[in-house]
């Protein structure tokens, strides 16, 4: 089994597994629970990292700001002990002078005063406004201090001892001590608040060591988190292009390969051919009555029909064979590195037969069979195209002539090359536009007024220029193709007698319907929506059927040609004289024209004996109230002819050959416009049948 392409752009190799397994993927991790989840990993980790940046921004703010409060107390705190020191030599000096006065003690205690106030002079500078005023205080005890250790020096001096110890104790020690215990306190203070700071700072630092790594996880398992969502990311839009290549290459209704994929892997095989010397066999499959199933149950069932025809036909073919759906009800069974064309034909009876057991669709059991084309690539072609359209002719030969499988036959295809082949075309003429009408006049014989045109196909085909109908209208016409050609053509004939009676020309067209379409159920609800679709009145439709048409199966046929005669549209009798003997049968029919065969009116004016069956059809068709049209009117005589004998009608190449629209416009120019179409009506028909049970008497 085939391998999931490692690159989705390298040749388009897809497999039902790689398939599944693609679902799967899709079902395990939708969008949503992706988006979901990323959403709160992404938003998880913004906050995260903005919980960092401001922690460690107040952090180191934090501790910046605690740094320089330690530095400063402890500054504070090592000036204030100076001071203190200073004060305690100061003391220790002034009691030394009063035991051994001498100018030497004296400068030195003048020196440790001036210590003390630079002490001092130092926190004025660094400290706060409450250490100045704290500083301005001491200072001035200072100086009071500084003022009364003056006195007591000069009573040292002049030995006056009870001056001395008068002015220690009431002035000199009690300033002292509170100078002593102020700068002492203040020290202290100073220290206690360095110590404050520094147990801060270990705290912040503690907390710093805790949350690192606490930070450094979640920032782990968040980017962890990122990744694998990302990953899930990658992996979806891998899945979702995997999807996109796979639906491209994939019909939507059955899963199947399509004709794309088909394509690729028929161009592999074929290359595989050459490279090894294989062959590969291609088989076409086409449902007999797909449309009657869909006409009769609706499209619903035939929807669900065709879901359970491919796994059918996938359960009795190899892994390595594809079985693709083409279009509608066709499919196409590839299968490569096959030897012959008769092993090919064998899995195609293989094919029929696993499609034999009724299909059960909503209780319904629907038989289906199938006809297979059966092509072998280098006997029957080496082109992809070529084989295709071989197996197409193959499958049509198996289809018309109730063959069920059909190998390709050069014979067939040069028998009639040119049909054969146009036959491929046709499918894709109809959906680009290529069929195209034109328009031949119906002219009154006894007043030259216009009374109607009859719309005649033509395939404007891209190499083989226009192509007319009798080269491909009979041989579609056993195919599914029929009915949507003949819808195509009532469609483009009504929006032309739309524009004729917008334009003021209210001329009926004539459509020809061919047997095929006599039996399609559905037609003249067809008929009515393609009228009111184009807004037309039913009076400017007019059908025409042959007589060999209608003999297909006369039952139905006349139980069709009454729905459609209910609609108010007129029913004509195409080519009418060659199969005289079946008047009997049409004498019930709701039938307001005959159009007589245009062999017969041709050499009417040379051959006696079809003059006499032009004047006995005309004379028939009068006494039974039909308008005569007389086809293949080529001459002036003919015409005249035709004028004696009392004929309605006239519509041949002495009038007009069939015309574009527009060259139609411009014959009709100057000449008058009258409908002509004698309705059918029950009574008419009684009336007929009177009159042709007379005339059988009579004739017999
Ligand atoms: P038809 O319905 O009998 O159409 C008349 C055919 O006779 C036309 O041929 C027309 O061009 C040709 N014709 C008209 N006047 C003369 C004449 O004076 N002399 C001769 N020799 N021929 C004349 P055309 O257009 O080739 O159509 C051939 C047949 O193809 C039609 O015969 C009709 O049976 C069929 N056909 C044409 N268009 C359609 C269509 O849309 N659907 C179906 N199912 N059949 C169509
Ligand atoms: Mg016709
Ligand atoms: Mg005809």
């Amino acid at each position: 089994m085939a391998k999931p392409p490692a690159d989705l752009d390298a040749p388009l190799v897809l497999d039902r597994a790689w398939g599944e397994g693609v679902a799967g993927l899709r079902r395990e991790e939708s969008d949503d629970s992706v988006a979901w989840r990323s959403r709160v990993a992404s938003g998880a980790l913004v906050l995260v990292l903005l919980a960092v940046s401001v922690f460690a921004v107040w952090s180191s703010q934090a501790t910046s700001i605690a740094a320089s409060r330690a530095v400063a107390a402890n500054d504070l705190a090592g000036y204030f002990a100076q001071a203190a020191s200073a004060a305690a030599a100061e003391e220790s000096l002034e009691r030394k002078y009063r035991l051994e006065p001498g100018p030497q003690i004296r400068t030195r205690y003048n020196s440790a005063a001036a210590d003390l106030v630079s002490a001092l002079g130092r926190v004025r500078r660094q400290g706060d406004a409450g250490d100045r005023a704290f500083v301005d205080r001491v200072l001035a005890q200072h100086r009071d201090y500084l003022g009364a250790t003056d006195q007591m020096f000069a009573a040292v001096d002049s030995g006056d001892t009870s001056a001395v110890l008068r002015i220690d104790g009431d002035q000199v020690d009690p300033l002292f001590n509170d100078i002593q215990k102020a700068v002492d306190g203040a020290a202290d203070d100073k220290n206690q608040i360095a110590m404050d700071v520094l147990a801060y700072l270990q705290r912040l630092e503690t907390l710093n060591r805790l949350l690192t790594p606490v930070v450094f996880l979640a920032g782990l398992v968040l980017a962890a988190l990122l990744i694998s969502i990302s990953r899930g990311h990658r992996r979806l839009l891998d899945v979702e292009r995997a999807s996109a290549v796979h639906d491209s290459l994939h019909d939507a209704l059955t899963g199947l390969p399509n004709r794309t994929l088909l394509s690729d892997r028929l161009g592999q095989a074929l290359r595989a051919d050459t490279r090894l010397g294989t062959s590969t066999g291609l088989l076409l499959l086409d449902l007999d009555r797909f449309k009657q199933i869909n006409d009769t149950f609706g499209h619903h069932h035939g929807d669900e029909l065709l879901t359970q025809v491919g796994p059918r036909l996938a359960s009795v073919v190899r892994d390595v064979d594809t079985v693709a759906r083409l279009a509608g009800d066709e499919f196409v069974v590839l299968l490569p590195d096959i030897c012959s064309a008769a092993a090919a034909t064998a899995v195609a009876v293989k094919l029929r037969a696993a499609l034999e057991t009724p299909f059960r669709v909503e209780g319904i059991d629907l038989d289906v069979e199938v006809s297979i084309g059966v092509v072998l690539s280098g006997e029957h072609g080496q082109d992809e195209a070529i084989l295709l359209q071989r197996a197409d002719i193959a499958m049509y030969m198996a289809k018309t002539q109730n063959l069920g499988i059909s190998v390709y036959d050069p014979a067939v295809d040069r028998h009639s090359p040119n049909s054969l082949a146009l036959f491929g075309d046709m499918r894709r003429a109809l959906d680009r536009g290529e069929l195209i009408l034109h328009y031949q006049p119906k002219v009154s014989i006894s007043t030259g007024d216009v009374v109607g045109a009859e719309a005649l196909v033509r395939w404007q085909h891209p190499e083989r220029g226009l192509v007319f109908p009798d080269e491909f209208i009979p041989l579609i016409e056993h195919t599914g193709l029929i009915g949507p050609l003949t819808r195509h053509v009532l469609d483009l004939a009504l929006a032309q007698a739309r524009t004729w009676s917008d334009a003021g020309r209210p001329l009926t067209v004539s459509v020809n319907l061919s047997a095929r379409n006599l039996l399609d159920e559905g037609l003249p609800r067809q008929v009515a929506a393609l009228l009111s679709a184009r807004g037309v009145g039913p009076e400017l439709l007019n059908l025409e059927v042959t007589e060999s048409a209608i003999m297909t199966d006369p039952a139905r046929a006349q139980q069709l040609l009454e729905q459609l005669s209910t609609l108010g549209i007129g029913i004509s009798i195409d080519d009418f004289g060659a199969g005289y003997t079946s008047l009997g049968q049409l004498k019930n029919l709701p039938v307001s024209e005959l159009k007589i065969d245009r062999s017969f009116v041709m050499t009417m004016t040379e051959d006696p004996s079809n003059a006499l069956i032009v004047r006995s059809v005309v004379d028939l068709g009068r006494n039974l109230g039909f308008t005569l049209v007389a086809e293949g009117v080529e001459t002036e005589q003919i015409l005249k002819a035709l004028a004696g004998i009392g004929c309605h009608v006239a519509q041949g190449y002495h009038l007009s050959r069939p015309l574009t629209a527009a060259a139609f416009d411009t014959w009709c120019a100057g000449r008058r416009i009258t409908a002509m179409r004698i309705p059918a009506r029950v009574s008419e028909v009684a009336d007929r049948q009177a009159s042709v049970d007379t005339l059988t008497l009579a004739t017999t």
